[in-house]
């Protein structure tokens, strides 16, 4: 669009607005199981109002703005609370999982230069279902990643192997609690005794479950200790947006004390301009998330999470016994809360995801790794707890639809993949065969199991060169 000559009225823009929205998933509905945390009603009302109250002021200076600075301290110190940090134990509030995951990788960085300059080119070792967020952060940071596998029938790290990988350029360990593919925990304690016994950092990665499992916790479920309590954890991260059910733009990055949060502060006094001091990487942000997120700890209290907790867990274990009551599909690993993934020895999962996408539902496609199979995931909150008789009901119907269907011929898609890497311009290639699955240009896709049927073929290296062209093109 240009800029309008003349304003538009306030009914018109709200409007527009709103039919922007015509096309995405509803995910009122409950039936969208990823990318929206719905706390209900009255709870979502009341952090919109609280964020609204802050949109304005700035986290960039807490000496301007000290409301944002108590509204920080109080989440954080909350947060390490539940995570049982001792009053040592400090923190920040961040835009997401991804920063607080960038954060903890500058300060382990960081702490090497000063420590142990020797090191040229550091190291993080990372279990093969830590998020991606931690090859992002190794990627702007120059952190080289060092990829361990895990245990093909738990989806768990196991701790020897993480031992295995260590040299002297190794500067952090990470494990999950859970992993978002699977939905396990890795062997927190375990590795925390590695960490210590080499005396290096080791950061947990609770962005999704750290808040929900402690929970579970306080409600007597069996949840192996994760958090502040294992010696060797020096951080944590975990998602206000996620489980916490905050509004979007809010995670907590937590460190055992300050000896190792001050690497994570930036200052710069090195120019005409104002004094620069920024703990995250944002420097200018909203005091929304601050707000929202200080607003549904409150208005939850221990209560409403655990009985939010609760009613998850009960819808899960509903969904998890009929997922595996259904001969052709099996859930993978045994998940320790509300996120599962399962695959199918017999039928074509993406193309069962778009059944399923037909009747409303959205069941993310995973892709396959050497010691994975392929399989879809599902994260259930608050909001999709109420369908899990209707999603197992369209479940059983959508694997007979997919049975009767033609299956996607993966030999001959293979075969495709194999002539476009031996083509002069691959590049090209990849592209035609993308524009013949449906995906190019700036149209957006709606059958997506041809599309992941061709991605989950290609090698990583191509396949991530081709989703770079490809939103390069979307956003035009
Ligand atoms: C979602 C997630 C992240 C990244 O969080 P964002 O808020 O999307 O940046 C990191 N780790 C795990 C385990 C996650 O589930």
């Amino acid at each position: 669009m240009n800029i309008p000559q003349t304003g538009l009225s306030k009914q018109e823009i709200l409007a527009a607005l709103q039919a922007f929205k015509g096309r995405d998933m509803d995910w009122k509905s409950g039936k969208v199981f990823c990318y929206v945390y719905d706390p209900g009603e009255d709870p979502a009302e009341v952090t919109k109002e609280a964020y609204l109250a802050f949109l304005s002021e700035n986290g960039l200076d807490p000496t301007v703005f000290p409301s944002l600075l108590k509204l920080e301290t109080d989440v954080v110190r909350a947060i390490v609370n539940l995570l049982r940090g001792d009053a040592n134990a400090v923190g920040h509030l961040t835009s997401g999982g991804t920063e607080s995951i960038m954060l903890a990788v500058k300060a382990a960085r960081d702490k090497a230069r000063v420590e142990q300059p020797h090191i040229a080119q550091p190291e993080m070792i990372l279990p093969k279902t830590a998020h991606a967020a931690f090859h992002k952060a190794a990627h702007y940071l120059s952190v080289k990643p060092v990829i361990v596998d895990i245990d093909p029938v738990t989806f768990k790290v196991r701790a020897e192997d993480m031992e295995k990988a260590i040299t002297e350029n190794t500067i952090l360990l990470v494990a999950s609690a859970p992993n978002y593919s699977q939905g396990v925990i890795d062997p927190i304690a375990e590795i925390g005794a590695i960490a210590q016994k080499h005396n290096l950092l080791f950061h947990v990665d609770g962005c999704v479950g750290g808040i929900h499992l402690s929970f579970m916790r306080k409600l007597g479920y069996q949840i192996p200790d994760f958090d502040f309590t294992v010696s060797g954890v020096t951080s944590i991260s975990a998602d206000m947006h996620k489980y916490g059910y905050a509004a979007k733009g809010c995670s907590v990055i937590m460190y055992r004390s300050k000896d190792i949060r001050k690497y994570q502060i930036f200052a710069c006094t090195d120019t005409t301009g104002y004094t620069l001091v920024n703990p995250t990487v944002l420097s200018s942000k909203s005091g929304g998330p601050f707000a929202g997120a200080w607003a549904i700890l409150n208005f939850l209290g221990e209560e409403g999470y655990q009985r939010i907790v609760q009613t998850v867990q009960e819808a899960t274990r509903k969904i998890i016994a009929g997922v595996n009551a259904i001969p052709e599909l099996r859930v993978l690993g045994q998940p320790a809360m509300c996120m599962f993934s399962f695959a199918s020895d017999s039928l074509n999962v993406y193309q069962l995801a778009d059944e399923m996408g037909k009747r409303g539902w959205y069941i993310q496609g995973q892709f396959s790794t050497p010691l994975t199979p392929r399989n879809l995931h599902i994260s259930i909150t608050y909001g999709s707890a109420p369908n899990a008789d209707a999603l197992l009901q369209d479940l059983r119907e959508c694997v007979e639809i997919v049975k009767a269907k033609e299956p996607i011929d993966s030999d001959s898609i293979k075969a495709m993949i194999n002539m476009a890497l031996q083509s002069p311009d691959p590049e090209a290639a990849f592209g035609q065969l993308a524009a013949s699955a449906g995906l190019s240009g700036t149209e957006l896709p709606t059958e997506m199991a041809f599309i992941n049927e061709v991605m989950d073929a290609l090698p990583d290296a191509v396949c991530n060169t081709f989703l770079i062209n490809y939103f390069n093109d979307l956003y035009a």
